[in-house]
């Protein structure tokens, strides 16, 4: 008799990308043999087959966490009323980006990428991932400050502060205070120019003139540097920008949650994470809007701008 071969639901497979590690779902099996936080949340049947409750956000924290640290060797923790990520729908996401990056701005896989993930929540999920798989460039911002510390504590756990900056935001903004932040700016230059550029010996004098020049441009203009350089991966500060935004204008609104993903074939699981992670005023329209409006300011800073929408779409 041939071994059935265990396979995502068709429904959920068409939304997993070609090169999405979870198009074979991970055994709970294994997970509950190695991981003794994750066994709590099993039961057995008959057949010895392990079944998950998915309507426990103990458990899904518990799943995130182990395969997290099974699958990407990353230490995550994430606070108990916070959002948990479900990772084969952020992996898209990343997945998505890479091939947007490789095949419509022709990046090579040895360019210094810098993504801006904004509002990256407690878990610091995108830029952990996208960091240890990827090996981009990140600044993940927050407005919450249980996020931004758990985020800091995630990244810092990791030994991932050089690649990624977790940077605290104003509520009032998205973009602005983000991508013309002159600290910001210097760091990723100055890691774009390292890699791209590391035959030029006498670059001091330059940086200096490059880093005055940044603190003095006006946030619509383009940089001397990333104007004049033919280096491709030069040319931008930022190569992309993503956001999975709060969606709902109201707590009421969240209950439509359950519906969407019945519609996109997820697994009904339990919502989790606190109300001003998924609520904002206006929902994810006015957040969405005002991310566009913004970033148009910074056109020519940002090579790729994107954010995904509560129907699970990602919009360029
Ligand atoms: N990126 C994470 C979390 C998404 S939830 C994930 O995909 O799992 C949305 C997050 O955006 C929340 O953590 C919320 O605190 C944060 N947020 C809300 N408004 C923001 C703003 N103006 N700038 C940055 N982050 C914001």
């Amino acid at each position: 008799m041939s071994v059935k071969e265990k396979k995502v639901p068709p429904k959920l497979n068409k939304y997993m990308h070609a090169r999405n590690p979870y198009r074979t779902p991970p055994s709970f099996k294994k997970l509950a043999s190695v991981y003794p936080e994750f066994r709590p949340y099993c039961s057995y049947d008959v057949g010895g087959k392990v079944h998950l409750d998915f309507k426990d956000p103990k458990a899904l924290r518990a799943l995130t966490t182990c395969l997290l640290h099974q699958d990407f060797d990353l230490k995550v923790t994430i606070p108990d009323d916070r959002l948990v990520p479900t990772l084969p729908l952020r992996l898209n996401y990343l997945l998505w980006i890479e091939d947007l990056l490789m095949h419509a701005a022709h990046c090579e896989t040895s360019d210094v990428i810098v993504v801006v993930d904004i509002g990256t929540g407690a878990s610091c999920v995108y830029p952990l991932l996208a960091a240890r798989k990827l090996g981009w460039n990140l600044v993940a911002t927050e407005t919450d400050n249980i996020n931004f510390t758990a985020a800091t504590t995630n990244v810092n756990n990791n030994d991932l502060q050089d690649n990624i900056i977790v940077k605290k935001v104003d509520d009032k903004t998205v973009l602005q205070g983000v991508l013309d932040d002159a600290d910001i700016h210097k760091q990723m230059y100055l890691k774009k120019k390292e890699v791209n550029d590391n035959n030029d010996d006498d670059d001091d004098d330059d940086d200096d003139e490059v880093m005055s020049e940044l603190n003095n441009t006006p946030s619509d203009t383009p940089c001397k540097h990333t104007d004049g350089d033919d280096n491709k991966s030069m040319k931008y500060m930022f190569d992309f920008t993503m956001c999975n935004p709060p969606f709902f204008s109201s707590e009421e609104e969240t209950d439509s949650m359950k519906k969407s993903k019945k519609q996109r074939g997820e697994p009904i699981s339990s919502p989790t994470g606190c109300i001003h992670e998924k609520v904002t005023t206006g929902g994810e329209v006015t957040f969405i809007t005002q991310m566009v409006e913004e970033s148009h300011k910074f056109k020519s800073k940002v090579r790729i701008r994107s954010t995904r929408d509560g129907q699970g779409n990602y919009r360029t």
